[in-house]
């Protein structure tokens, strides 16, 4: 058993580290609370990420998905730590992206240039207004018409919808009355949206779509597109589907298959957030001077610096374990991304109200970024899976078949 980076991972996690302190570190609280990134600002964000390699080109994300899927984790586990409004821009982009080179030509001509320039903004659209958690009912639907599909519904709570080129939208196809998801290029197939303005995240655009009467080519429908990909072994070479993954998509659905990584992600980019409150808390430890000493020596700092400290290197394993599960391809994937993405979101949330305490009355100040963390890491624990939904999830990959709470 090896708890330690590669050398190549720590080179690379070092490059990104320095990256991200140098582009963003600077910026990332005044421009924070100016709301919203425009698309033009996003665009520039991905454009620096594709010059260290995170970019979601066919070879630029085979690089980052399938090498060494830690690589992934390690980039989010930087990002969190710097400036987690950053993280839904690229992250959301990845599956859509992902999908594109299985599209149709005219799709393929029109956004590989794109994605290959760093100029694509990506969403993932599943959940409605009447479809949250529970997404066994959505209502958009999917009409096939002669070589389209006709899409019609809402989307809420999407991240990048105001900003996005292409969407992935999950919608029921009515000629086979199951769910799907299609490929749906804004430009080509338009949709509106408006935003909605949230506790944390506060640079990162989030908002409703609306869909009437979007026609999609037949073929951007995603098991059309999946065919493709296992029926020829050119096609399958393009995408940036590890031999892990491959093994979970053989013993999953595509969603639960595909969601680990994201998953994993978000539980070490929450676990990022607790780092940057954890190091400044003990500079600040340190540093503060009351009764004659530094707060650092009270019994009860030390305590919450113990707290923090356990809630992250315990959260920081559980993450990267659950990657090694991704990459070998093992059916732990499931319940361990699950309960990575639990753990490192509510960890967030208890690391950065004890830095917060810590910090005294600076703490709950916007002159530090203490209160910016607060407010991101309390984002955690809902997108891409409550709590409440991964432990669910838990309780039923380790109770097995006949288990499951919400079916
Ligand atoms: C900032 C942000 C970004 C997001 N980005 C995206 C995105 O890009 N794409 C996308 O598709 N969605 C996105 N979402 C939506 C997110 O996935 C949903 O908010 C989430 O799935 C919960 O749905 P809901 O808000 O409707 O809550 P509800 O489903 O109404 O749940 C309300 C509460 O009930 C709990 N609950 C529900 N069912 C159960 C149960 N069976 N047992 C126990 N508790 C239960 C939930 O855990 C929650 O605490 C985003 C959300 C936010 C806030």
């Amino acid at each position: 058993m090896d708890f330690d980076f590669t050398e190549e991972e720590k080179m690379l996690r070092d490059d990104i580290r320095k990256f991200l302190e140098k582009e963003f570190a600077p910026i990332a609280n005044e421009r924070d609370k100016k709301g919203p990134f425009t698309r033009e600002e996003a665009i520039d964000i991905m454009k620096k990420f594709k010059k260290i390699g995170v970019a979601f080109d066919p070879e630029s994300a085979k690089a980052l998905f399938v090498e060494d899927p830690s690589i992934y984790g390690i980039v989010s586990e930087e990002v969190g730590r710097v400036w987690a409004s950053l993280l839904p821009i690229f992250g959301m982009t990845g599956l859509p992206a992902m999908f594109i080179p299985l599209a149709s030509d005219e799709t393929q001509d029109r956004l590989i240039p794109k994605l290959e320039r760093a100029e694509l903004i990506g969403c993932f659209a599943e959940t409605e207004p009447e479809a949250g958690c529970d997404t066994s009912d959505l209502k958009t639907t999917a009409r096939l018409e002669g070589d389209h599909y006709v899409i019609n519904g809402t989307k809420t709570w999407i991240s990048n919808a105001t900003i996005a080129d292409v969407a992935f939208v999950g919608a029921k196809d009515l000629s086979t009355g199951t769910e799907s998801f299609f490929l749906v290029e804004n430009d080509i197939s338009p949709f509106d949206t408006n935003e909605l303005h949230k506790i944390g995240w506060n640079a990162a655009p989030t908002g409703e779509m609306f869909f009437e009467n979007c026609k999609v080519p037949k073929e951007n429908e995603m098991s059309s597109m999946m065919s493709k990909a296992f029926s020829d072994p050119k096609m399958m070479e393009l995408l940036p589907i590890s031999e892990g993954m491959m093994r979970l998509l053989s013993q999953f659905s595509p969603f639960t298959a595909l969601m680990t990584l994201p998953r994993c992600s978000m539980g070490l980019a929450s676990i990022g957030i607790a780092q940057a409150a954890f190091e400044a808390s003990v500079k600040f430890a340190r540093e503060r001077v009351q009764f004659g000493k530094p707060i650092g020596k009270f019994q009860l700092i030390q305590e919450m610096l113990y707290n923090m400290n356990v809630l992250i290197e315990t959260g920081r394993l559980l993450g990267y374990k659950a990657i090694d599960a991704i990459t070998k391809g093992s059916r732990e994937a499931r319940r361990l991304s699950s309960m990575a993405k639990v753990y490192g979101g509510e960890a967030a949330v208890k690391v950065t109200y004890d830095a917060m305490q810590i910090h005294g009355g600076l703490g709950l100040s916007d002159e530090l970024p203490l209160e910016r963390y607060y407010r991101d890491a309390r984002m955690m624990t809902i997108p891409d899976g409550t709590t409440e939904m991964m432990k669910l999830i838990t309780g039923y990959t380790i109770l097995g078949k006949g288990f499951s709470a919400y079916k």
